[in-house]
């Protein structure tokens, strides 16, 4: 199949719409992606024919329901590589995902062991560890990145030592696009004894992992990164892993007996699902991972590829402007300033022109505290975007440059 970037545009309506009186240019992907039809007729599906509460009713929707809830977490443990069905947990997204674990540990940890995080961090991926340090006593101890925008990794395996108990690392930096070596920081960790813990949340809309070959202790993601619905997301643990965490909530689903004197919990992966959960939401990431996988991984890579390629080498020729991350191993991710410009005039002047990029720190405060800026602007891309798209935001971008220097 070759990549036929027009006919893929297509599945995609609101590409279709105009923003202050232009055509949408959407390059805020890493914030959230845009929905295919597909996925958005799944949801109206489930609400228009099939609408009930799930692993309760013995009645026709309530079945039918439950049967594609089910059949969705099978579909992503397939996507995923996960070797069995159970280590699924659906959470609300990634936040949630890292909360649960972050929760769960507190049960194992004492004063004096150590936590390993990121510089590149996103605040989901360093706020809950600083609770749990808080907590417990455990001290939290950063991997130092580089100009570059890449982990030190000399720096991590000075850091790694008996003591350290658990290593939290995203896969794709989301202020950057660095593409972080999880495979090697997994081993090594592993190797002291430590868990890991990786944030897919900016890498599943471009390629698909393998979690049983990475053996990755815990994996949390959200399905609204990777053209699914906002609200719904994984966390996969390893079955020995999540059979020792506790309960993350109480309430329905979770329980499998329950007294006053003394309640059971559920067997896995319900433990962890208490309460209704985004029905549709589930249904439609299993939607959502299957329209990923008709267009294909590899054609996704290698056409993201270009746009970066091409997006880096056109917005370079922009005199004063600067590229933060740099890494040769980097997601379809620009991150820039221009010379005594606030990313924010920028932002604003090219929505102007119906272009979305988006400006700031992009939770990732440390990392601007890094490269001592208040923030950057930051155009990500996905494979329904364009090389004439691209061309559009170099010219507002100049426009925007010239109108505020
Ligand atoms: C978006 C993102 C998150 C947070 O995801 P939510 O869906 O908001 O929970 C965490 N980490 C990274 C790297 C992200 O890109």
């Amino acid at each position: 199949m070759t990549f036929n970037v027009e006919k893929i545009r297509q599945d995609f309506p609101i590409l279709q719409r105009k923003v202050n009186g232009y055509p949408l240019v959407y390059f805020d992907n890493a914030a959230t992606s845009q929905k295919p039809q597909a996925v958005i007729d799944c949801m109206v599906d489930y609400y228009s024919h099939y609408n009930a509460n799930i692993h309760r009713g013995v009645h026709t929707l309530s079945q039918e329901a439950t049967d594609a809830y089910e059949a969705a977490r099978r579909k992503i443990q397939k996507h995923f590589q996960i070797l069995h069905p159970e280590e699924v947990i659906f959470t609300s997204g990634t936040t949630h995902g890292i909360n649960l674990v972050a929760h769960g540990f507190a049960n194992f940890l004492k004063k004096g062991d150590e936590v390993l995080v990121s510089a590149l961090e996103h605040h989901s991926n360093i706020v809950p560890w600083q609770m749990l340090c808080e907590k417990t006593g455990a001290i939290l101890k950063v991997i130092p990145m580089n100009e570059a925008g890449e982990l030190v990794m000399d720096a991590f395996e000075a850091l790694l030592s008996e003591k350290t108990q658990l290593v939290f690392i995203n896969h794709v930096s989301n202020a950057l696009g660095t593409i972080n070596p999880i495979a090697e920081i997994i081993d090594k960790a592993h190797a002291k004894g430590a868990a890991v813990l990786v944030d897919g949340a900016q890498s599943c809309a471009h390629e698909k992992p393998n979690l049983a070959e990475l053996d990755v202790d815990f994996y949390v993601t959200s399905a609204h990164k990777m053209c699914g619905p906002t609200g719904v997301g994984i966390l996969y643990g390893k079955k020995q892993w999540l059979e020792k965490l506790p309960p993350y909530q109480g309430g329905g689903e979770m329980i499998k007996e329950v007294t006053f004197e003394k309640t059971t919990y559920a067997e896995l992966p319900h433990k962890f699902e208490a309460g209704t959960p985004n029905i549709c939401g589930g249904i439609a990431f299993g939607a959502a991972v299957d329209y990923l996988n008709s267009i294909g991984f590899d054609e996704i890579e290698a056409y993201e590829k270009e746009l970066l390629h091409y997006a880096t080498q056109e917005l370079l020729k922009i005199e004063g402007l600067k590229i933060y991350g740099t890494s040769k191993k980097k997601t379809s991710v620009v991150s820039f300033n221009i010379k005594d410009i606030h990313p924010y005039d920028i932002g604003t002047i090219v929505d102007k022109l119906g272009i979305a990029v988006r400006t700031g720190h992009h939770c990732a405060q440390p990392v601007m505290q890094f490269y001592k800026i208040p923030g950057t602007v930051r155009a990500s891309f996905s494979f329904y975007n364009t090389k004439e798209e691209i061309d559009k935001l170099v010219e507002a971008v100049k426009k925007a440059k010239s109108m505020l220097s």
